[in-house]
């Protein structure tokens, strides 16, 4: 269903409540990356620059739903402030009366940001009344937090049933057009590549994928997890043996449908798991290659590396989520360091969602030669999959 976008809004001289996404690092008091904080400008100078009184309100970090001073925003009204190149007030509350009197003495063009959404236990339960108090007297809703769209918390649903009107901003926006619109009828070959961990955390996905995709591409430890289900020898490699079931009936599901799933044909090896350790690349599978006792796969093999970069050469669609193997590790990121160039290079719609991958796309530099990077790693999934965000589905339908 379409949704109300912030293009649609008139807001001049009306209380607008946004929630942005401002959950960003903070080392002693100071602010390590504010991303998040630019990427929420077009949408925030667009309100203003349209007249609204803007109400601010963000969750940042974990804190237990009530206040805890190294979860304040304070640094973050500062800062964003500083990008504005205006004031910024800041609530240290998020509802109350002292907050409703101030939030009442704003000016059009003017902004406030509230104190973290989480120091309120209602704010993850979506508690009426704390979601009617953070509405206050705005009329409009923006949600502009993709990264908490999945969560049906306070400030994402609650608030809408206390507004007339309720839109996505220009962030939600460019997730949908690209996860959703863009991969509804994607130009084939669509290849989807993915990795990390573990199979049981994508197996929905996985499933969703196996309607649309034309090949997966399967690395990480979640291919570990799908060689050790075929029989193949993995040594101390992490893998998931209770899911060899599930791996195997994947196989076959793709095999009815005609996916074709690409594993690794071979997997870098090594005995210890830090930087600089030796590493070997075990023969291929197809001529009895396994990995011995006391060694574990952290990464794609060496031909491994070559085929899927052939396959995501010809691909038209690209969504690549996970990493091939522990990048983190420089002895260990050849195969996502390679695989992440291919995607790269490629001419393909290439779509990278997912926290690792995106990771791995900024450790290379890789970030401008991608169509779309999504910010949202749950919420990214839970799209893939064919779900509805909650934060999205409250939004008003046009
Ligand atoms: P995920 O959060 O499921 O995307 O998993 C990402 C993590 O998986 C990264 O931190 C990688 O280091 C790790 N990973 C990828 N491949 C392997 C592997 N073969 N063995 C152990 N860890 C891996």
């Amino acid at each position: 269903m379409p949704k109300l976008s912030i293009r649609d809004l008139r807001v001049e001289d009306r209380e607008v409540l946004m929630r942005v996404d401002f959950n960003v690092p903070l080392q002693d008091g100071e602010i390590t990356d504010d991303t998040r904080i630019e990427a929420a400008l077009p949408s925030i100078k667009h309100l203003l620059s349209g007249g609204a009184k803007l109400v601010l309100c963000s969750h940042l970090g974990r804190p237990k739903g009530e206040p805890e001073a190294r979860y304040s925003l304070k640094p973050v009204a500062v800062r964003l402030g500083e990008l504005l190149e205006q004031d910024v007030f800041f609530a240290t509350d998020c509802i109350g009366a002292e907050v409703t009197a101030k939030r009442a003495t704003l000016g059009s063009g003017e902004v406030i940001l509230l104190e973290n959404t989480r120091f309120h236990a209602g704010e993850k339960v979506n508690d009426r009344e704390f979601a009617a108090a953070l509405a206050g007297n705005a009329t409009v809703f923006v949600n502009d937090a993709f990264g908490t769209a999945h969560r049906a918390h306070g400030s994402t649903e609650g608030v809408t049933h206390h507004v007339e009107k309720s839109a996505m901003g220009f962030l939600i926006e460019r997730e949908l057009e690209f996860l959703c619109d863009k991969l509804e009828s994607p130009e084939r070959p669509f290849v989807v590549i993915l990795g990390g961990a573990k199979v049981s955390d994508k197996i929905e996905v996985i499933g969703a994928l196996l309607e649309k995709a034309d090949a997966l591409i399967i690395g990480g430890a979640m291919a570990n997890t799908f060689l050790h289900a075929q029989g193949h020898r993995m040594g101390n490699s992490l893998l998931e043996a209770d899911k060899s079931e599930l791996a195997l009936d994947i196989l076959a599901k793709a095999e009815a449908k005609g996916v074709r799933i690409l594993l690794p044909v071979d997997t870098r090896m090594t005995r210890e798991f830090k930087e600089g350790a030796e590493t070997k690349v075990t023969a291929p599978y197809a001529e009895g290659g396994e990995v011995g006792d006391d060694w574990e796969g952290i990464d794609i093999g060496d031909l491994a590396i070559e085929e899927f970069c052939t396959e995501i050469a010809a691909a038209r669609t690209i969504v690549w989520n996970g990493p091939m193997g522990v990048f983190e590790l420089n002895s260990f990121e050849k195969g996502t360091k390679e695989v992440a160039r291919a995607v790269a290079d490629s001419e393909a719609l290439t779509i990278v969602g997912g926290g690792d991958s995106v990771t791995a796309v900024k450790k290379y530099n890789l970030g401008d030669s991608m169509s779309f990077i999504s910010t949202g790693g749950g919420a990214s999934l839970e799209l893939l999959e064919g779900k509805e965000l909650p934060g999205v589905a409250a939004l008003t339908d046009v």
